[in-house]
């Protein structure tokens, strides 16, 4: 299946993507983790991305655009793919759409990942990261045994900096206002799925296992 995953940070879609990749096969599509990555190895579109990563911002369409096509033209895209985190934008959206008809390939559903703003800094805001290997915890639903440290190779535990509450607050009303317009776009063709993204990560995968299943049976 040709998915997108539409919400908010912090609502889940990296998870529930990662969970479909191992279960399912389906190829999972971050753009988050392709520019964390190039921006790790300091790579051109790593430098390009980085000011505006760091700030909460939205890296400009035409240079997402152009990564996504590249990627989405790699033969593992070929039996299925979750886009996780784009399109972000109605210009995306219609980058998006005009690749994939040249291409003749369509999009079969885009799931609406529902949350509260008040769940997400929550989430967020208590996310903590180990220095050596990226182990997460989180203060209230998951602290490490010891008091700023990993559980697993005690290494310092830290706060990522597009995590802090303000560029969390700031990351949100970018969503809000760019990326929200998306799920009448997408509703209005027929092919979106809300899904309720305030439970538990396995209720939430069962949930998505079966609108995806009944959107097969459909077809
Ligand atoms: P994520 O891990 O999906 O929250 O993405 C982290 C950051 O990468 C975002 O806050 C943006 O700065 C950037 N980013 C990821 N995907 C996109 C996109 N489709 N359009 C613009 N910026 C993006």
């Amino acid at each position: 299946m040709n998915l997108v995953f539409l919400g908010p940070l912090g609502a889940g879609k990296g998870t529930q993507a990662q969970m479909l990749r191992e279960r399912e096969g389906i190829p999972q599509i971050s753009t988050g983790d392709m520019l964390r990555q190039a921006m790790a190895e300091g790579t051109e579109l790593g430098r390009k991305a980085k000011a505006y990563v760091d700030r909460g911002e939205l890296v400009p369409d035409d240079v997402m655009i152009g990564l996504i096509e590249e990627r989405l033209r790699q033969p593992d895209t070929r039996r299925g793919f979750v886009l996780d985190g784009f399109p972000r934008t109605l210009p995306q959206a219609h980058g998006l759409d005009r690749f994939l008809r040249a291409e003749g390939r369509t999009l079969d559903a885009v799931v609406y990942f529902q949350i509260s703003d008040e769940t997400i800094i929550r989430r967020l805001s208590g996310r903590r990261v180990c220095r050596k290997a990226a182990h997460i915890f989180h203060l209230d639903s998951h602290p490490p045994r010891v008091t700023g440290r990993c559980d697993f190779d005690g290494s310092e535990l830290f706060q990522r900096e597009d995590d802090k509450e303000d560029t969390v607050r700031h990351r949100l009303e970018v969503y809000h206002q760019q990326t929200e317009p998306l799920v009448e776009f997408y509703r209005s063709r027929g092919i979106l799925e809300a899904i309720d993204a305030e439970a538990d990560i396995d209720v939430v995968y069962e949930r998505l296992r079966r609108i995806l299943s009944a959107r097969v049976e459909s077809h």
